[in-house]
């Protein structure tokens, strides 16, 4: 039995060291954001560390997945944020095989596979044909005959879009290279210098581009359709973001059936991680060897280890002592999901069938959408289309654009940063202990992909940092740790 002298002592050491007070519990990382990115750091601690630790995520909303959210239209779920993955994307690859998802086409992507119109505001600048035909080979000749339309607009200035986006995924397929032959980064300007990407990110795609030989009508219209579809800005985004962008216009695009989302969903799952929905966490304080975290619920979580997982530019957690980080802002897209009929007289036509399925628009202020694509064609007259604007479709606006308009969806996005060259980056260790920021990648490119990427660097980071461990390898892995690279031919 403890005398009244030790009790008090050993009260007194408590308070002292709070952590004492849990001297048998596995330490705890605490994630706030339930996003690829989240769900990735939690899927790689476990994936490479045996130990016993326990990890608790927190979602503000109601449901997994951040920006990989789905929209019911009347009745049909379409992808609302983050559509669709490129097919050297092997992290979500490994995922959403191992997870047991599948895979499929989306309905609606920059590919060639839709009739592209590029619209300037008084015509349409640049059409490709619009064949639809249930016949393959009608197709691959009306594919062949776009293609040629293409070269003989914007030349040989074509291929060398191609070098130089070909050029800068291989270079991001060094992330993909074996843990022994990739060492860890505290800092994205790290990370990025050692695959060959950094000196992307402090130039614009603009003065890449031209650098790279291309015609400026091939800069000035097909690169600026891509670049306001997939980040909603123009070509003066970064070289890498931009690099990125264009990856995302090219074949073999793919998402996952039923909705990307269902991959945080299963990684999650699958890293035995106690889930806290509907939880914001409003304040992390760092208070002496332990970071406590305290949330809208009125509840406090005591954590070894804090990963934010989500961009923290609109966010107003409060961080004692408060941390530093670059100034960034966030570009908003306006998401507008229609069905109805769109107007064929607003694009200066007689019938609908000649309305490109997608539209595209060069740079120009007075242009109010950046695209108008075609998700689902239901009937001759009724389909279902997606919007994206840098600001709020009005109802008036959407009157004279479309004839007919049943139903109606907006959703407004913090999308991706506001790109800017050349970009400063937020450390991935916000306090030089153990508070991480996955999002610190994103402006330098924001997909699933570069989360899932950062998101991994940031898991060896705290194996080694915090638990002091070297990563287990594909060599000394339990049989059923998690999957290996695929490489797979979609
Ligand atoms: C319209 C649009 C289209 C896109 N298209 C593509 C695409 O086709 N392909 C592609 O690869 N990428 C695309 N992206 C980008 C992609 O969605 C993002 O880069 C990626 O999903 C970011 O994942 P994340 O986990 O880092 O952040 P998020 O998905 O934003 O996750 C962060 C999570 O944290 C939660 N959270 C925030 N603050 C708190 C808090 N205080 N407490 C608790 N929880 C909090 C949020 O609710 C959210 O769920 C698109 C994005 C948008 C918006």
């Amino acid at each position: 039995m403890l005398s009244p002298l030790s009790l008090f002592l050993l009260s007194f050491l408590i308070l002292l060291h709070p952590t004492l007070a849990r001297p048998n519990d596995p330490p705890t990382v605490c994630i706030i954001g339930s996003g690829i990115g989240g769900s990735s750091v939690a899927h790689f601690l476990r994936r490479y560390s045996s130990g016993p630790f326990s990890i608790q995520i927190f979602e503000r909303n109601g449901v997994v997945g951040g920006r990989m959210a789905t929209v019911n239209v009347s009745g049909d779920i379409f992808e609302a944020g983050a559509s669709v993955l490129h097919p050297k994307n092997f992290y979500a690859l490994n995922y959403t095989q191992s997870l047991g998802l599948k895979f499929k086409t989306p309905s609606s992507s920059s590919s060639n596979s839709l009739s592209l119109g590029i619209w300037d505001g008084k015509k349409f600048a640049f059409k490709t044909l619009l064949v639809r035909s249930d016949l393959p080979f009608v197709d691959k000749i009306v594919s062949l005959a776009n293609s040629l339309l293409m070269f003989l607009r914007y030349g040989f200035s074509l291929l060398r879009m191609e070098t130089f986006v070909e050029t800068t995924v291989d270079r991001f397929l060094k992330y993909y290279g074996s843990l022994e032959s990739r060492p860890l980064f505290e800092t994205v300007d790290g990370m990025l210098q050692w695959a060959g990407l950094y000196n992307l990110t402090t130039r614009t795609l603009q003065e890449e581009l031209v650098d790279a030989r291309l015609s400026p009508l091939l800069i000035q219209e097909l690169v600026t359709v891509i670049t306001r579809i997939n980040y909603g800005q123009s070509v003066f985004i970064n070289g890498l973001a931009g690099a990125v962008s264009l990856a995302g216009s090219g074949g073999g695009l793919w998402a996952v059936e039923g909705g990307n989302w269902q991959m945080a969903a299963g990684l999650i799952n699958r890293s035995d991680a106690a889930l806290h929905l509907h939880e914001k966490i409003e304040s992390i304080s760092y208070l002496g060897d332990y970071y406590e975290l305290n949330s809208t619920l009125g509840n406090s979580y005591t954590c070894d280890v804090v990963v934010v997982a989500t961009p923290l530019d609109e966010s107003n957690i409060q961080f004692t002592p408060q941390i530093s980080i670059p100034k960034r802002k966030l570009q908003h897209t306006h998401a507008t999901f229609v069905r109805g009929l769109l107007n064929p007289g607003y694009f200066g036509l007689d019938a609908v069938s000649e309305i490109p399925e997608l539209v595209g628009t060069i740079e120009d202020p007075d242009l109010p959408f950046s695209s108008i694509s075609v998700l689902k064609q239901h009937g001759e007259k009724d389909m279902t289309y997606k919007i994206f604007s840098r600001k709020r479709m009005a109802n008036v606006l959407l009157d004279s654009i479309f004839s007919v308009r049943q139903v109606t969806i907006r959703i407004n996005w913090g999308a991706y940063p506001h790109y800017n060259a050349p970009e400063v980056f937020a450390s991935f260790i916000l306090d030089g202990r153990h508070l991480y920021y996955v999002n610190a990648f994103e402006n330098a490119a924001s997909t699933m992909e570069t989360s899932a990427v950062a998101a991994e660097n940031i898991a060896r980071l705290i194996i080694s940092r915090f638990f002091n461990q070297l990563p287990l390898t594909s060599a000394n892995m339990s049989s059923d740790s998690g999957e290996q690279i695929l490489h797979l031919d979609l």
